[in-house]
């Protein structure tokens, strides 16, 4: 019987809340009201992004799960809270890009969690994914806020060769705000070179 429900753990994900993980289809109603948002706003209404959810609770246990138990049900759910709350919005993005993983990030999880986040929306909204930064040498969130700061400006860009994307609309998603310094170099970046940019994150601390 274990044996038989380990199995169906592995081929239905679906059946545990992605949160709390108890034996539940989906996101269990608890787990669904400790989510607190962050801002009410739509992306139209802000000059450079919006963060959805405070990070805490369901929120912060949302992102543990799927970063660090790789539980993808957790980025599945990530990704359509994400979609649903773009779907709201009368702007519209020419391409979709990601915040840059650390190396060290993408050689534990063997997957770039962000380029994940970032199709799983691209596809639900029919627009195209663009990797545009290089994986970073650090991690941002083991260090201090200077070093962040220090971190975000060494981000780069995969390609210089950026014409095509010029003046284009793009926006940039990214799990968690922390201090800003990561969002506000990417977005500096895409300026550079002539995109328009916007950010959204699941939450910001
Ligand atoms: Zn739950």
């Amino acid at each position: 019987m274990k044996a038989l429900s380990r199995i169906a753990d592995f081929f239905y994900p679906r059946l545990r809340c992605p949160v709390c993980l108890t034996f539940h289809e989906g996101l269990c109603i608890t787990c669904r009201a400790s989510f607190f948002s962050y801002d009410q706003r739509i992306l139209s209404e802000s000059e450079s992004g919006i963060s959805m959810y405070r990070h805490q609770e369901s929120a912060k246990i949302l992102i543990s799960n799927y970063k660090k138990k790789m539980i993808f049900s957790a980025g599945d759910l990530m990704g359509t809270l994400l979609t649903e709350k773009l779907s709201a919005e009368e702007e519209r993005f020419d391409f979709i890009t990601f915040a840059p993983s650390s190396k060290s990030s993408l050689k534990k999880l063997g997957f770039d969690h962000g380029a994940y986040l970032a199709k799983r929306i691209g596809h639900r909204l029919h627009i195209p994914v663009r990797a545009l930064f290089r994986p970073s040498d650090k991690e941002q969130k083991v260090l201090e806020r200077d070093e962040r700061c220090e971190n975000a400006k060494k981000i780069a860009l995969l390609s210089e060769h950026m014409d095509a994307l010029k003046g284009k609309r793009m926006l940039l998603v990214d799990d968690v705000y922390t201090t800003g310094s990561t969002v506000t170099a990417c977005l500096a970046l895409m300026k550079k070179h002539g995109i328009e940019g916007k950010y959204i994150t699941f939450s910001r601390i």
